[in-house]
């Protein structure tokens, strides 16, 4: 690159200018001498950990007492892997002492060009990058409408549910519930009235159920819910329970008048003889159709099956 040996001036603007490139490109840089253990962090590196340069010292250890304490151990073993390996490409939390989390993505080598016993890494803040990931890793299972979980994740639960039920026999039920006339309710208070009262149902599912239990939209006005370790009989009152409770919940229009609606639910535990999850699904499917055709507003789980 250079044609001509470098003058100390040169070198120091050469310096200066590596060093303005890595503020401007929000690059971290940090060297650690394996010989000595001294450690050296760009200007950059401080501002990610929040730290003042001035009244800290640097050093392995206290840049590992600021990582997260989920990411400790990936972190410790990176470096050993640095060594081994020569190379790491990691991202992992690190906490400022405000107590502020932030997110690093960091790529170490062990080659530096001029001496074997110095360690080099490289630190990026990819927070917001992070904040967006999750953010559509959470549209991706969302239900737009409602905010409960959408088809697709709820059969994704469902199945990962019925291969651990297989493997070790711990029960889960199913209970699909399905909005009773609800295209009269579009009709009589329009479309937008429709939707509310979707978004409401579903804000009563999510206040009534546990975090644990997962709740679904699986389409139009139909939803279903996922309940872990309960028996037959419990998962038929629990179901009850939310058909009373919303029998109950008075709907308000902007016009000021008021409406009930009510559901109709079918109830399915996991059972040996299933062959796939989609047939615990379709059990609770004949059980809502059971439901609809006895007069709808009720909760037909397999007892109450056997008794038609
Ligand atoms: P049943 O008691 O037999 O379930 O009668 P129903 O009227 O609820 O059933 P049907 O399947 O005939 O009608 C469902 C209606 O739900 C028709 C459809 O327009 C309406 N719907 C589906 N998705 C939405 C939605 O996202 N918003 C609104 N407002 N309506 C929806
Ligand atoms: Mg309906
Ligand atoms: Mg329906």
């Amino acid at each position: 690159m250079f044609s001509k040996q470098l003058t100390q001036e040169e070198w120091q603007a050469y310096t200066r200018t590596l060093q303005k490139l890595h503020k401007v490109g929000r690059l971290g840089y940090w060297q650690m001498s394996l010989a000595t253990g001294d450690v050296y962090w760009s200007e950059v590196v401080y501002e990610f950990l929040d730290v003042d340069p001035r009244d800290f010292t640097p050093s392995h250890e206290a840049f590992m007492s600021m990582v997260h304490p989920l990411d400790q151990a990936k972190v410790a073993k990176s470096r050993q892997e640095m060594l081994e390996v020569g190379f790491i490409d990691i991202k992992y939390r690190i906490i400022q002492p405000s107590g502020c989390i932030r997110w690093l993505h960091e790529i170490a080598d062990n080659t530096s060009p001029d001496d074997p016993n110095i360690l080099l890494g490289t630190l990026h803040d990819i927070t917001a990058h992070k904040a967006l990931e999750e953010k559509l890793r959470k549209q991706a299972i969302t239900d737009d409408l409602t905010g409960v979980f959408n088809r697709r994740y709820f059969m994704k639960r469902l199945r990962q549910a019925f291969s651990h039920y297989l493997r070790s026999e711990q029960n889960a039920a199913v209970l699909l519930f399905d909005v009773d006339y609800f295209k009269a309710v579009n009709d009589t208070y329009g479309h937008a009235m429709g939707d509310q009262v979707l978004q409401q149902v579903c804000r009563l599912f999510t206040e009534r159920f546990r975090e644990t239990d997962i709740v679904g939209r699986l389409g139009g006005e139909e939803f279903a819910v996922l309940l872990f370790e309960v028996s037959s009989e419990d998962a038929v009152a629990i179901a009850e329970h939310i058909r009373q409770a919303l029998a109950a919940h008075t709907f308000k229009t902007e016009a000021g008048s008021t409406f009930h609606i009510s559901i109709t639910c079918g109830v399915s535990s996991f059972a040996e003889d299933d062959p796939t999850e989609d047939s615990v699904l379709h059990r609770a499917d004949k059980s809502l159709y059971l439901g609809k055709h006895h007069g709808r507003d009720q909760v037909v789980g397999e007892e109450q099956k056997r008794i038609e």
